[in-house]
C-alpha cells in the first residue's frame, strides 16, 4: 500500500481548481478524494517522519491542508490556520512588536483590531500611530517603527489604499507590512503579489463562507512565516482539526460563492445610487466611490460588501424592519445578505463626533451582499425603501 500524500498545487492553476484541489490529503487506506479528520493529540514519539506532530504545533494534516490551499490562492509560500481572527491577528503583530517599537496602524480599523491595538499593545508599551492615506503613513514612519498594518477595502467606507505604495514603503524602510484581506479574499486581490509581507484573515467571513464557524489565518513567505509559527505556538491559538475539516469544505467554493458575492453587490450598488431615497453610495466598483480608481489597479473583483446613506436618518429603524429576505445581523460573508447600521453596532462607542471625523453618519446602512437571487434582493430593498422614498418625495414636495 502506497502511503499518504497531499496535493500540491500547479503553479499554473487558477484560483478555482486550487479551491477545490490544493492541499487535499490523500488517505492511502480508503483512497477518498476528500481529506480525513485526524483527531490525534499524541502520536509516537520518536516519530517515523522526525516530526512532532500535534495540534497547537499547526502540523496534523488538517491544518498543513487548509494552510496550504489559503497560501496557494494569496499566493504565499505557507500558511498557519488559527481559532479565529483576532487569534491570527494579535499572533502576527505580538511576533513583530515589543515595548518602544512603533507601528503604524489604518485609522479605521475593524473595531477588534482597533481595540486589541488600544488596550493591549499599548498596554506592553508599543507606540503606535493611525494614517489614512499614503502619504499619512509615509510621514508617520519614524526610526522605531517596525509595522504597517492596513485593510482594503476598509469597514464600513470600503476605503481602498496603494497596496503596491505601502509594499514600497515597507520595503524601503526595512519594516513588516500587514494586511487584513477579509473584505477583499484572494479571489478579489491578493496583497502579497503587490509587496504586502504578511495577509491575515477572519476565515469566519468569506473563507469559511457560511456563517458557521470562527476561524483565521495568516499568510506569507516560508521566512515570514517561520517566525510567526514560532510565536504560535507559544500563544497557542491553533485551529482544531475538525474545525479544518470544515473550513477545508467552505473554501472548495470560495471562487463560486465570490463571483456571484461580486456580481450580485455591483448591482445592488447600482439600484442603490439610482434610488431616491439614498443619498450615497459607498462600493470601490462604482465609478463615484473616492478610491474606485486604486481598486480597479489592485483588484480583479470588487467583492460583496457595500455601504449606504439614507437621505433620512431617522428613518433607519423603519426600514431595518421591512426586508424580509435581508436580516439585519453584524457579521458578514456568508451566504446570506445581512444590514446593520454602524452608529449603532460596531461604532456605538465612539462619540458622535468621532463617528463624524471618520464620516459614519446616523443614516449608514452597511450591507454584507449575499448569493441569493438578485431579482429578489432588489425587490426586498425596493420595498424596505418605499417608506423612505415616499416619505422624501412628500417632503421635497412640500418644500417645491
Ligand atoms: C470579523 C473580522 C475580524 C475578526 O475576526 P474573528 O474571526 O471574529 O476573530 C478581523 N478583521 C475583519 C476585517 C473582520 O471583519
Amino acid at each position: 500500500m502506497s502511503a499518504d500524500s497531499s496535493k500540491g498545487a500547479r503553479s499554473t492553476w487558477k484560483p478555482e481548481t486550487l479551491c477545490v484541489h490544493a492541499g487535499t490529503h490523500r488517505d492511502a487506506a480508503t483512497a477518498g478524494v476528500c481529506t480525513p479528520i485526524f483527531t490525534s493529540s499524541a502520536y509516537l514519539h520518536p516519530h517515523p517522519q522526525g516530526e512532532n506532530v500535534y495540534q497547537r504545533y499547526f502540523n496534523v494534516p488538517n491544518q498543513r491542508t487548509v494552510a496550504a490551499k489559503l497560501a496557494a490562492l494569496e499566493q504565499g509560500e505557507a500558511a498557519l490556520v488559527f481559532g479565529s481572527g483576532m487569534a491570527a491577528i494579535s499572533t502576527v503583530l505580538l511576533a513583530h512588536l515589543g515595548p518602544k517599537d512603533h507601528a503604524v496602524f489604518q485609522a479605521d480599523l475593524y473595531g477588534g483590531t482597533l481595540h486589541l491595538v488600544t488596550s493591549e499593545l499599548v498596554r506592553l508599551g508599543v507606540e503606535v500611530s493611525f494614517a489614512r492615506t499614503l502619504d499619512e503613513f509615509r510621514a508617520a514612519i519614524r526610526p522605531g517603527t517596525r509595522v504597517i498594518y492596513v485593510e482594503s477595502p476598509s469597514n464600513p467606507l470600503l476605503r481602498c489604499v496603494d497596496l503596491g505604495g505601502i509594499g514600497e514603503l515597507g520595503r524601503k524602510h526595512g519594516l513588516t507590512t500587514i494586511i487584513d484581506n477579509t473584505f477583499a479574499t484572494p479571489i478579489n486581490q491578493t496583497p502579497l503579489a503587490l509587496g504586502i509581507d504578511v495577509v491575515v484573515h477572519s476565515g469566519t467571513k468569506y473563507l469559511n463562507g457560511h456563517s458557521d464557524m470562527n476561524c483565521g489565518a495568516a499568510i506569507g513567505s516560508a521566512a515570514a512565516m517561520r517566525r510567526i509559527r514560532e510565536a504560535a505556538m507559544n500563544f497557542g491559538g491553533s485551529l482544531d482539526a475538525h474545525a479544518c475539516y470544515q473550513w477545508e469544505r467552505g473554501l472548495k467554493t470560495l471562487a463560486l460563492r465570490m463571483r456571484q458575492h461580486n456580481e450580485n453587490a455591483a448591482s445592488l450598488a447600482e439600484f442603490l445610487e439610482a434610488h431616491p431615497a439614498v443619498s450615497r453610495v459607498n462600493y470601490p466598483g462604482l465609478p463615484s466611490h473616492p478610491d474606485h480608481a486604486v481598486a480597479v489597479r489592485q483588484m480583479r473583483g470588487f467583492s460583496g460588501m457595500l455601504s449606504f446613506e439614507l437621505r433620512e436618518p431617522k428613518l433607519v429603524r423603519s426600514v431595518l424592519r421591512r426586508f424580509q429576505v435581508v436580516t439585519p445581523a453584524l457579521s458578514l460573508g456568508g451566504l446570506e445578505s445581512l444590514i446593520c447600521v454602524p452608529a449603532q453596532t460596531s461604532h456605538v462607542k465612539l462619540s458622535a463626533a468621532e463617528r463624524l471625523s471618520l464620516g459614519i453618519r446616523d443614516g449608514l446602512m452597511r450591507v454584507s451582499v449575499g448569493v441569493e437571487s438578485i431579482e429578489d434582493l432588489i425587490s426586498d430593498f425596493t420595498s424596505a425603501l418605499d417608506i423612505a422614498a415616499t416619505s422624501s418625495k412628500r417632503r421635497r414636495s412640500r418644500r417645491g
